[in-house]
């Protein structure tokens, strides 16, 4: 057989936000297709209409959009193997359909929900398969005629898979291993259903699969029960020789470890488990984001690369590229990754010290704006690449720095008490009086002057530097000195100081 091209695919359900699971699947296929000069697509599985949520399918193309995750095909993308959109695909299913019912792989049931309730009640633990379907009303119990004439007749039918007993159906999953399922304890699952004229997820999923040549499904352990189906499916299309290798990526798990992440779980401790602020249609209900967040997709993108797989060694910043070089599904884990949020906002600090200062200074100026201060945009950029260190979000840039912008309105009562000494007044005005007389204002030309100022007098530094920080500031807090002075310019530091003065002399 030929080697094929590796051809990935994504394919969501559109009933809501985009769980940061999902993201996760979503990345690890991208990585793999990338690594591999492989294609990856966009299908929305949609088949299920009571479940479908308007505006689900944009939100999850702005999700990608934002953190970068491009797809090569697909519902918005377009392609040679479309639609991609399995609603748009009805007759292409029909026709797949038949050809189980007329190979007699699948049958035909018209079992109401009454009656299968009813038989529920007369057998336990009922099951619709091998021991129980000649019990029903089928096309396997039913003659031929009466079938025909009951679809004729309009009468709503579904489509069942026929599967046989007793097979060990073995699976070779990527991640892991071999997993052996007895086909005994699987039930004859609808494919199809005359009501919408559409199939279900199981059928429409694996015929895609193949017509639009997927290489790899790559997707959650929650999928992992419908793989033995997904086989026998194959076989009985006679498709086993092109079906994609299986990998089934491990559960993301509660911070805490014991059991699956849920919304709650973020709700509770305060993290996003969206990528972008969600607003429930039907609810009204909002959910935040990590965009809205202020995380960096960069950030996320990391994050969540390590949760479930590892470099085989400690290194943890990667950028994208380096991500795609990295990637290796034999590096997956079989256990659950524990959904260490924390790691999150480590991540976000570290890209936002990577990220020059002018990018986070774009991202200030908003913040900014929101506060009435509007402040050229060199200041901004220095004023960021003082004090981002001490930030793991553009936001807090704000309670850090807004000293920087806006003159303090008053002065904090404890620092006041700790730092203003008797002669303070006096000295901060010796001070300015020095400053003002500097013509290099930059930090080391104040430092030199002031310092051999404070040397000549036999002043106390400390008490020097106090004061002269709460002069500026309002409190005992902020970087350098120097530094604050030197950003303030020397008209705005002498007029804070003579403020000061005033106030607290
Ligand atoms: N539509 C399924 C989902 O919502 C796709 C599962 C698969 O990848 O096979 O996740």
């Amino acid at each position: 057989m030929a080697e094929r091209k590796v051809r990935v695919r994504f394919a969501p359900s559109p009933t809501g936000a985009l769980h940061i699971g999902g993201v996760r699947t979503a990345l690890y296929n991208y990585l793999f297709a990338r690594q591999h000069g492989g294609d990856l697509i966009f299908r929305i599985e949609d088949t299920d209409s009571n479940r479908f949520v308007p505006g689900a399918e944009e939100y999850i193309l702005e999700s990608f959009k934002w953190l970068g995750i491009h797809f090569d095909e697909g519902v918005s993308f377009g392609g040679e193997h479309g639609p991609y959109r399995q609603s748009e695909r009805r007759d292409i299913y029909k026709k797949y359909v038949r050809q189980l019912l007329d190979t007699g792989k699948a049958y035909v049931a018209f079992d109401t929900p009454e009656e299968l309730d009813a038989k529920r009640g007369e057998i336990a633990n009922f099951q619709y398969d091998a021991s129980t379907r000649g019990m029903m009303r089928n096309s396997l119990t039913m003659p031929k005629e009466e079938v025909e004439a009951w679809i004729a007749g309009g009468k709503q039918y579904v489509v069942r898979f026929k599967i046989e007993p007793n097979e060990d159906i073995r699976i070779d999953d990527l991640i892991r291993g071999e997993v052996v399922i007895n086909s005994s304890i699987l039930d004859d699952k609808v494919l199809y259903k005359s009501a919408d004229e559409l199939p279900t997820y199981h059928l429409a999923n694996i015929v895609d699969d193949h017509l639009m040549e997927v290489t790899h499904v790559i997707r959650g352990e929650e999928w992992l029960p419908s793989a033995p189906l997904h086989v026998l499916l194959y076989r009985a299309f006679g498709w086993a020789d092109t079906m994609p290798a299986f990998a089934h990526l491990p559960l993301l798990l509660k911070p805490e470890g014991n059991g699956k992440l849920s919304k709650r779980d973020g709700d509770r401790l305060g993290f996003p488990v969206f990528p972008l602020e969600w607003h429930d249609p039907k609810t009204g209900e909002v959910s935040s984001g990590y965009r809205e967040s202020g995380y960096l997709p960069e950030a996320v993108i990391n994050f969540l690369a390590l949760l479930g797989w590892n470099p085989g060694n400690d290194q943890e910043l990667m950028s994208m590229a380096e991500l795609v070089q990295l990637f290796d599904l034999r590096r997956c884990s079989k256990s659950g990754a524990k959904f260490d949020y924390k790691k999150g906002i480590w991540f976000n600090h570290q890209y936002i010290q990577q990220k020059p200062d002018e990018e986070i200074a774009e991202l200030f100026l908003p913040i900014l704006k929101e506060h009435g201060v509007e402040a050229p945009f060199e200041k901004v950029v220095a004023v960021v690449g003082m004090m981002k260190g001490r930030v793991s979000f553009v936001k807090e840039l704000w309670e850090t720095c807004s000293f920087f912008f806006a003159a303090p309105e008053r002065y904090d009562e404890k620092t006041v008490k700790k730092r203003w000494k008797e002669d303070s007044a006096q000295h901060m005005t010796e001070l300015a009086e020095v400053l003002a007389g500097i013509d290099d204002f930059s930090i080391e030309g104040q430092e030199k002057v002031v310092m051999d100022w404070i040397a000549t007098k036999g002043y106390h530094t400390g008490n020097i530097m106090n004061a002269f920080r709460l002069t500026l500031v309002g409190e005992g807090k902020g970087p350098h000195m120097f530094d604050i002075s030197w950003v303030l310019g020397k008209e705005e530091t002498l007029a804070r100081m003579k403020r000061a003065v005033e106030v607290l002399k």
